[in-house]
């Protein structure tokens, strides 16, 4: 017999499995305290994942802080059981078990127990668990980014394959880029200009269009390629990324938050009356006497929710980050362009 076990099929099947676990949670990792030293993103990075093919589901699971000195966030959790077998008090017992059944299962934890854990047994919880499940209040942050797992682990391999990388061949007539921010916070295109000098080599074999990097405010022709950051969020958002659609020959979801909504669809678990109430009403900085919410025929019309683009219209190519890292972009880019050879490093690829 022979047994194969790293096929391609395989590998896109394991690859489905991992998309499926960030789809079924809510894995907002730029603002995630074990990012970094976490495996399920360094499984997504390993595995080229830079987007989920299936809907993000948007659970609204319990956060719960009632354990004595752990926090417990159940929209992180994975279902390994990991802890359920290893986290043990000195007394033989068990901390944690699986409750409920089906795709209603959650990690219940046992608070009489968690108490007798001592610290340390605390802590090697959260390190065993892959994911920012278990978290240990004043400990969750105290490895500090640049310094985690799997930092060093992205600066070795990238060293090691940035040689490899050749230079874009001039051709004689320039490519036409447009970009533009949607439900985003510019960050995507801040991280574009991070490429600093390069960016006077790429001026000599590209042009700017529509985008807020040259304030050109309307298409003046076909571009061959479209940069865009940011979600939909509005009934203007939505328009002007069907616009890109049109005038665009090959579309880019630029970053998280267009690729599937990333931080501004930390709304979408809550229904979107709440968040205007809070915002407009409840909020602590409403002036008192001023609380309504704005409307007017001018405004755009706020989406129930935040949308994916592809949900919206055919994206082409996805490059994840938040921000992606600039040399990711621009080596995507001129690939897309001009063909040229593109590795994706482990270092450039990050969702955080
Ligand atoms: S760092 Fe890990 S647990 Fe945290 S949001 Fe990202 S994938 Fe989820
Ligand atoms: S170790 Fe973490 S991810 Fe695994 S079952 Fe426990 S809480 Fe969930």
């Amino acid at each position: 017999m022979k047994v194969e076990v790293d096929t391609e099929p395989l590998r896109d099947t394991r690859k489905a499995i991992v998309e499926m676990m960030f789809s079924e949670g809510n894995h907002f990792c730029p603002g995630c305290e074990k990012s970094g030293d976490c495996d399920l993103q360094h499984m997504g990075y390993e595995m080229g994942v830079s987007r989920s093919r299936f809907p993000h589901l948007f659970k609204d699971r319990l956060i719960d802080f009632n354990p004595r000195r752990m926090v417990i966030e159940h929209n992180r959790c994975v279902k390994c059981h990991r802890c359920v077998e290893e986290v043990i008090t000195d007394e033989g017992k068990k901390v944690f078990s699986f409750v409920n059944r089906g795709n209603e299962t959650v990690v219940g934890i046992d608070y009489e127990q968690e108490k007798k854990l001592t610290k340390e047994q605390a802590i090697n919880a959260m390190h065993i668990c892959p994911t920012g499940a278990i978290l240990v209040r004043g400990q969750s942050l105290a490895r500090p980014f640049g310094d985690r797992k799997y930092d060093m682990f992205s600066a070795q391999k990238a060293a090691k394959e940035e040689e490899a990388t050749p230079k874009t061949k001039k051709s004689a007539k320039k490519k036409t880029i447009a970009t533009i921010s949607l439900a985003g916070c510019f960050g995507c295109h801040m991280s574009m200009l991070d490429i600093d000098l390069g960016l006077l080599d790429l001026i000599e074999v590209v042009e700017f269009n529509k985008s807020p990097i040259n304030d050109i405010k309307e298409f003046t022709k076909q571009c061959d390629l479209g940069l865009i950051e940011g979600g939909c969020c509005n009934s203007e958002n939505v328009e002007v990324l069907q616009e890109f659609r049109k005038k665009c020959d090959i579309l880019v979801s630029l970053g998280e938050c267009a690729i599937w909504g990333g931080l501004p669809a930390m709304r979408n678990t809550i229904p979107l009356g709440e968040c205007l109430e809070e915002s407009y009403l409840n909020g602590m900085t409403s002036e008192a006497g001023e609380t309504i919410i704005p409307y007017s025929q001018d405004l755009p019309k706020i989406l129930d929710k935040v949308y994916p683009n592809n949900e919206i219209v055919k994206v082409d190519y996805f490059i994840p980050g938040c921000p992606p890292d600039a040399n990711h972009i621009w080596k995507v880019v001129k690939n897309l362009l001009f063909g040229d050879h593109y590795s994706v490093l482990y270092s450039e690829f990050k969702y955080d």
